[in-house]
């Protein structure tokens, strides 16, 4: 790979006919068309917060260095941005007035600065590696240079080494605010759109968990059908189960519960009741089991997390229960002490017994110390496996 410096080009030459799209937030082009600031395996533009951007402008006013850049020169003589994506398009949308900073307290755009200051920016000369190389070469460094600034993510990485017409498309798709779907969507996943985490989650699903080999695997398709396909019937799936939507249902892996239940028809009433029975529940800790608990029909506890009893209450009770058996001089453990064997007037150490809910939990029974019995822990151990 060969690699050039360049320090002649100024922040005026580079925002030459800058085109930024507000839909899509993108930088597009700069250099009067000659420089592509967001290729297919660049990330959306993600500055536009008014801190990262404003930093960018204060920068380049108090003429701090904003770092290298790299270009990379494709066959045609073209340039597109490898890295300095974010820092250019901050750039470009400052110069045409995009964006206020604040100007002696007051915000300002780049019209409404000083003449001095609008030269400052414009003349500001930045510091830009041109490399030339077969597209292996580049993604390979691409990956190794991407140090300064948000650090891709692993989906961003993933599209950049994946680069094609399959993640073109399946940006378009997962990956595009615009799209009238999200809404829908965002109700079972959680993530930003442009960080490409409703990608990341699609391919997720579609693949098993194998997204890496996915996107080899179609890198040069020209179609998404399978993966859209995939990703509608799960949603669908779930948005037809669960009538109302709760917050948990955002962290869920439902491409998993989908690859297990699909199959089976439900009652989406009595699901729904259910839902709502146990999502009101303060001793379901787990709200977000719930949903995996009531399409496995309601048998594994475990995924809810029932509140247990705390300390306090296991050493009252620990304490009557001792008293009076030694009073009767019986075992401190109820199931012991109408036992026949040795164990029927033992009295068991702290330690060596466990709280149980005199009725259990799934049978309407409280966490709290009136339904608290101590147990040795044999007897607790084999009254939990009923
Ligand atoms: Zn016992």
């Amino acid at each position: 790979m060969k690699t050039e410096l360049h320090t002649e080009w100024t922040v005026k030459d580079i925002c030459e006919g800058f085109i930024y799209n507000e839909l899509e937030g993108k930088g597009l082009y700069g250099m009067n068309g000659k420089l592509t600031i967001q290729p297919e395996y660049q990330r959306n533009y993600i500055y536009a917060d008014g801190k990262k951007d404003v930093a960018v402008i204060e920068s380049v006013l108090k003429g701090y260095p904003i770092g290298l850049i790299y270009f990379v020169k494709t066959e045609s003589g073209q340039y597109e941005v490898l890295d300095g994506q974010q820092r250019i398009t901050s750039l470009g949308r400052f110069v045409t007035s995009k964006f206020a900073i604040l100007d002696n307290e007051i915000p300002q755009y780049f019209r409404g600065i000083s003449k001095d200051k609008q030269d400052k920016i414009l003349n500001t000369k930045l510091l830009i590696y041109v490399c030339e190389g077969t597209e292996s070469e580049i993604k390979e460094w691409f990956k190794t240079i991407n140090i300064a600034g948000i650090p891709l993510n692993h989906q961003e990485i993933l599209n950049a080494i994946y680069s094609g017409t399959f993640v073109t498309l399946a940006k378009e798709e997962f990956s595009n605010s615009q799209n009238s779907n999200i809404n829908k969507w965002s109700s079972y996943i959680s993530g930003a759109v442009n960080r490409q985490e409703y990608l990341e989650c699609a391919l997720n699903w579609v693949s098993k968990g194998n997204t890496e080999d996915y996107m080899s695997k179609h890198r040069h398709d020209t179609d998404i059908n399978e993966l859209k396909t995939y990703f509608n019937s799960v949603i669908d799936w779930v948005d037809g189960i669960f009538i109302d939507v709760y917050p948990e249902m955002k962290n869920i892996d439902w491409g998993k519960l989908y690859e297990t239940y699909h199959k089976q028809p439900y009652n989406t009433k009595e699901i729904s009741a259910k839902t709502a029975e146990l999502y009101a529940d303060e001793f379901v800790k787990n709200k977000k089991g719930i949903f995996e608990y009531v399409l496995g029909g309601c048998t594994d506890s475990k995924l809810l997390e029932i509140r247990i009893f705390d300390e306090r209450d296991k050493k009252t009770v620990y304490a009557r229960q001792t008293k009076e058996a030694q009073e009767k001089g019986i075992s401190n453990c109820p199931l012991c002490a109408i036992g026949h064997d040795n164990n029927k007037n033992r009295i068991w150490k702290r330690e060596e017994m466990d709280a149980d809910h005199v009725t259990a939990w799934s049978k309407g029974g409280a966490t709290d110390i009136k339904n608290c019995q101590m147990l040795c822990k044999t007897h607790n151990r084999a009254k939990g496996n009923k």
